[in-house]
């Protein structure tokens, strides 16, 4: 490391143009080598980790990116302000953007990235698929005619045969992609992703691919000298995706020939040398499943998100190499010197909801634990707030084995030990995409969320009874104020006396009955099933009557009343009356019923979302809908009537 910091290396400071995790991942490889971190940040970023972790921090402008991470001349000014060398710009945001790459070498900062020629080519799918197949690269069989009237787009779909892909040249993040399977649906697919292009590119430019179906998405990490010279860090398979973004990835591809290994590696080096490419970038290629054919799908020029993967089975800091090159030091590593060791498998973990069709989610950790022994990359911790201002990937988790199975069981081992309480996140889905079959025996595809998940994905059953009862029991045995204190002398690990405390629980998974039985050992029963439960207490962190809980490879946010009190308040209280009440101010999503409707007590009325959690709130006794005084997207504070319920004549 010394000779890194040796005269004449002209980095001292780096701006990172960027935010979240990325950020802070390039902060600590910053601060390994002994370099200055100035962060950048919007009013949402105020408190976030990324400002926090840097030497020094300064705003931009309000939250929306264009305003701040897009703005090119607020960055700018934040590098000068900091006195930088060099400005780093992670992945997202302005890292693909030739005019910021442009504007920096204007400003004399160092741009940590490719020339803005090679960022502008590769930017445009069309020009970079031209360049490619100019090189020898196979692309994917497609029209590119930019420019080309939608007739001509029509006749040319007719040639590459249906279904066809429509994707924006300027495209991204998995968006201004239509999947058509007929002449008479490419019309309507071509101006909606004109449209969608046009919003969120600023380019409208479309162009055709024949859809390959069930495919494998394989990618080579290259290392280009800006001269010509190319290594490659070998391959990494993203093809677990949702709406063509991917969600595990793993290095390097499982069940990979090597003769097409060799041809990945060969075509990306291709391109890499035909554009003189200087630092990190990555080559896509898209593979019909079995046929040994990979085609060039794009080439990134930039970080990616899944290059932990890489540096774990190589041992290299690509982050690290990337500082070297933009200060002009050589590679100084032969292909022969770039081997893999073992296997290594990520995980994206977002602010989401994947029982809700991946609604995403927001709130404030009440704290961020990560596993012991993974590699950790996080934007958030203890505190962090999640907002909508930006996307919903929070941070990535990173197991390394000698071999793919031992990489994937401690990848479920972690997600299940992680704790992030307070947002609700995708851990507990990711933990059962890595057991699935489709991941754990077969080689996966683009397909794969749809076979390991027909039926869209939800927590197992006994798993969130389980965690359910466990939390229950923490509930009851500490609430020394609460009607549940008649259990009194009970203790969760070592119960003193025997019996069943009835309880009527709710969380973001619903609301349940059950039964806590104290005997011999710990159980919960719901209806016909009874499970037995672990003696100690999960992992818990209390929010008022809130209680977090982790464990069983779940994150609850749960709370818990004597049955009895809860069936009687729910026909006393407020409910006697046949009034719904708001139990918290929050916003109605869905109404289930209508004037006039009859239903059954339990049945639901209207789901709510109130503190980032859905509540649906049920009829409380048999009767008939008197009036609905509101509608989905309605926003109401609590106590206000929502519905109003008669008893049936
Ligand atoms: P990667 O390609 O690094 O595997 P993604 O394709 O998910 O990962 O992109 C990384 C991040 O950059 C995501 O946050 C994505 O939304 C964003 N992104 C990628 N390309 C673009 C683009 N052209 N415009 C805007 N955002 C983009
Ligand atoms: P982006 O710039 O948004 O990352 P890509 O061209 O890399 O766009 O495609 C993203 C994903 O979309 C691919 O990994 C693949 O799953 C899917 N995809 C793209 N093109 C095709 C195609 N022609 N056929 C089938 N799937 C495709
Ligand atoms: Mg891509």
């Amino acid at each position: 490391m010394t000779a890194f910091l040796t005269a004449p290396f002209p980095i001292r400071t780096v701006v990172i143009a960027n935010r979240g995790e990325i950020a802070c991942r390039i902060i600590a490889t910053c601060r390994r080598l002994g370099l200055r971190t100035v962060a950048v940040y919007s009013d949402a970023d105020a408190e976030a980790l990324h400002v926090r972790l840097a030497d020094e921090a300064h705003r931009l402008g309000p939250a929306a990116p264009s305003e701040s991470y897009l703005c090119i001349e607020a960055v700018l000014a934040a590098a000068r302000a900091s006195g930088a060398d060099a400005v780093h710009p992670g992945y997202g945001f302005l890292s693909e953007n030739a005019a910021f790459v442009e504007a920096c070498a204007e400003a004399g900062f160092i741009f940590i990235g490719p020339s803005a020629d090679a960022v502008r080519s590769m930017g445009s799918k069309i020009e970079a698929r031209r360049i490619a197949a100019k090189a020898g690269v196979p692309v994917v069989p497609g029209f590119e005619g930019a420019g080309a009237s939608n007739e001509e787009l029509i006749a040319a779909a007719e040639r590459i045969g249906f279904p066809v892909m429509v994707k924006a040249s300027a495209g991204g993040g998995g968006r201004g992609m239509r999947r058509v399977e007929s002449a008479e649906a490419l019309a309507a697919a071509l101006a909606s992703a004109q449209a969608e292009a046009g919003s969120a590119f600023g380019d409208d430019t479309v162009f055709l691919e024949k859809l390959i179906g069930a495919p494998r998405h394989l990618e080579v990490q290259v290392f280009g000298d800006g001269r010509g010279g190319a290594r490659h860090f070998h391959e990494r398979d993203c093809s677990v995706q949702r709406n063509h973004q991917k969600v595990i990835e793993e290095a390097p591809a499982p069940n990979l020939a090597d003769a097409i290994r060799e041809r990945l590696f060969a075509s990306a080096l291709k391109l890499t040398r035909a554009i003189d490419y200087a630092g990190a970038g990555t080559v896509e290629f898209i593979m019909e499943a079995g046929s040994g054919e990979p085609y060039f799908l794009e080439m990134n020029t930039r970080l990616q998100v899944e290059h932990p993967v890489t540096e774990a089975i190589c041992g290299v800091d690509l982050v690290e190499l990337q500082l070297r090159q933009a200060a002009g030091l050589p590679l100084n590593l032969s292909q022969e010197q770039i081997v893999t060791r073992g296997h290594a498998i990520e995980v994206r973990i977002n602010a989401e909801r994947p029982d809700c069709g991946f609604l995403p989610a927001t709130g404030r950790f009440l704290d961020v634990v990560p596993p012991s022994g993974l590699r950790f990359d996080s934007g958030v911790a203890a505190g962090s707030e999640v907002g909508t201002s930006y996307d919903s990937m929070l941070a990535k988790l990173i197991a390394y084995g000698v071999d793919r199975d031992t990489a994937r069981k401690r990848l479920i081992a972690g997600l299940e030990a992680l704790a992030m309480p307070g947002v609700p996140t995708n851990q507990a889905f990711l933990a059962d995409c890595l057991r699935a079959d489709a991941f754990a025996e077969k080689t996966p595809t683009t397909a794969f969320l749809q076979e390991a998940f027909p039926e869209g994905w939800h927590p197992d059953a006994n798993s969130l009874l389980r965690l359910r009862g466990r939390a229950a029991a923490v509930l009851i045995a500490a609430s020394t104020d609460s009607p549940l204190h008649r259990t009194d002398g009970f203790r969760v690990t070592r119960p003193r006396r025997t019996g069943t405390v009835p309880l009527h629980v709710e969380d973001e998974y619903g609301q349940a009955d059950l039964a806590l039985c104290f005997g011999a050992g710990l159980s919960v029963e719901s209806g016909p099933h009874s499970l037995a439960l672990k003696d100690e207490p999960p992992a818990v962190w209390r929010q008022g009557e809130l209680i977090h809980a982790v464990g069983e490879g779940l994150s609850l946010s749960l709370t818990a009343r004597p049955l009895a009190e809860a069936r009687l308040s729910a026909r006393t209280e407020d409910q006697a009356a046949g009034q719904i009440l708001a139990p918290l101010t929050g916003l109605v999503t869905k109404v289930h019923v209508a004037t006039g409707d009859r239903v059954k007590s339990g049945d639901p009325l209207l789901e709510m979302e109130a503190m980032k959690l859905v509540h649906t709130l049920a009829a409380p006794f048999d009767g008939i809908v008197a009036k609905v005084a509101c509608a989905a997207g309605d926003t109401h504070g609590a106590k206000t009537i929502l519905i109003e319920m008669e008893e049936a004549a």
